[in-house]
């Protein structure tokens, strides 16, 4: 018998694992496991693609986010005691309204309540537990914490009331990962276990294939902190457990045994994992259009790739020096991120709006006619600047233009912020152009800087000079 691996990093987890989703279909495949599922920290971009590569194999995709969870108090309190950090929570859609439930908590927590991450407040979750099955996660979960604080009350006040909310719907997630702290919890778990009322689950929280991958998962985790090997203190960026790979039901098995595990009780958690996929409906997910191939491509890399290369002949660029060379390095990112479609589908956008007169455009900007841009050594005026020149990045890296894109604004609003002292400033920009600012009645520490759009700047917002 197997079991439904259901907590799963793939590498959408941005920049935290590095399961390819090919691999861990292509796995499932070999070691004959029915039912796999994807559960990527604060992001379900991956179930589009992990759907179809799945369904292509004949293995049932299943839906899930490791979320970041909070109550609303918590997420809005000032007060450091009261913020707590968020909660790691593992969610899984039953079916397709579980899918688009998730995708809308997702969304949610994006516009409303995101904070470095995009936090699903608690109160939001608990009015979608008809399509949608809780685990309580590793050890940034919220019950884990509690019980490691010596807050087992509030542990079992919280265990309560997700039972209350979600039934039979909710478990508690044991699993090992040589660690004190989740070895701990897990005996917490298990003494616990029949009082509790909840079942409890053993899962992996698998962030790469092999064990021989947390080597390689430590360097991603470095380039991600911009941290080398050489600084100090390196260790603290990458994960302690060197025991987060794919375990299979008989790895899994070993491992309890050598732990010292109640192995009938493993087996149980085991079990209880296929309760969940018995839950579970199969999902078709169709929403991305497909490409449809001409007749000298035979994939949508080899359409990107034409594409790129007729555009750079077009404006003649094939000939000047190191063109070609940057565009195959480019496209050869491109092709290892497997990002061919986004490009082409994005492309198709903007040229429909291009030929239909629909304000669009990658890179469309928000200045007008009459704005300055610096030079070398001096200000332009926007439409005094010609292909080749070098102007300033908002970065404030000099570069050189590439190509000029005119778009017209006559129906827009304009940006005028009429300052304290009298002055007036970015009468030439529209309204969404984005403006550093400290907000009001914040405006005493220079942390609380945000990015604001011009139209949603109130009177008493303190505006940063860069
Ligand atoms: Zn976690
Ligand atoms: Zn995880």
């Amino acid at each position: 018998m197997k079991y439904l691996p259901l907590h799963i990093h793939t590498d959408f987890s941005n920049g935290d694992a590095l399961l390819n989703v090919d691999s861990y279909v292509q796995w499932a495949k070999e070691n004959e496991y029915p039912s796999i599922t994807v559960t990527d920290h604060g992001n379900l971009c991956a179930s589009l693609y992990f759907n179809q590569v799945a369904s292509k194999a004949g293995i049932k995709s299943i839906i899930g986010l490791e979320a970041y969870c909070a109550f609303e108090r918590e997420f809005k309190s000032e007060v450091k005691e009261e913020k707590r950090e968020r909660d790691h929570c593992v969610l899984i859609a039953k079916n397709y309204q579980g899918y688009l439930d998730l995708c809308w908590l997702l969304g949610q927590a994006m516009r409303n309540t995101f904070y470095y991450k995009p936090i699903i407040l608690y109160e939001e979750l608990v009015k979608y537990n008809k399509n949608l099955i809780v685990s309580s996660a590793c050890m940034g979960g919220r019950i884990p914490k509690l019980v490691l604080e010596n807050k087992e009350d509030e542990a079992i006040e919280f265990i309560e009331y997700m039972k209350s909310v979600f039934g039979s719907d909710f478990y508690i997630e044991v699993m090992e990962v040589e660690m004190p702290d989740q070895t701990a919890f897990n005996q917490w778990a298990i003494n616990n276990y029949k009082r509790l009322g909840v079942k409890i689950i053993w899962t992996t929280d698998t962030h790469y294939l092999k064990p021989e991958h947390a080597e390689a998962h430590d360097v991603m985790k470095l380039i991600n902190t911009k941290t080398s090997f050489k600084d100090e203190g390196w260790e603290k960026r990458v994960y302690k457990s060197r025991n987060l790979w794919l375990k299979k039901r008989e790895d899994i098995l070993d491992e309890a045994k050598q732990n010292g595990y109640d192995l009938d009780l493993v087996n149980e958690f085991l079990d209880n994992t296929l309760e969940i996929d018995s839950k579970v409906e199969p999902v078709k997910l169709t929403r991305a259009p497909e490409v449809i191939m001409p007749k000298f491509a035979d994939n949508s890399y080899e359409i990107l790739e034409k594409k790129a290369f007729d555009a750079l002949k077009a404006r003649g660029w094939d000939k000047r020096p190191g063109y070609i060379e940057r565009v195959k390095s480019e496209l050869e990112v491109i092709k290892l991120k497997r990002m061919e479609d986004y490009f082409l589908i994005v492309a198709d956008i903007v040229n429909f709006a291009e030929n239909n007169d629909v304000l669009c455009g990658c890179g469309r900007g928000c200045f007008l006619p009459g704005s300055f841009v610096k030079g070398e050594g001096t200000m332009i005026d926007i439409v005094e600047i010609k292909k080749s020149q070098k102007v300033y990045t908002h970065k404030g890296r000099l570069r050189e233009v590439d190509d000029i894109f005119k778009y017209k604004v006559e129906n827009e609003k304009m940006l005028k912020i009429k300052l304290a002292n009298g002055e007036t400033l970015g009468e030439g920009n529209t309204i969404d152009h984005e403006i550093f600012v400290l907000p009001k009645g914040k405006e005493k520490k220079l942390e609380n800087v945000v990015l604001k759009q011009a139209k949603d700047i109130v009177i008493g917002d303190c505006l940063i000079k860069l």
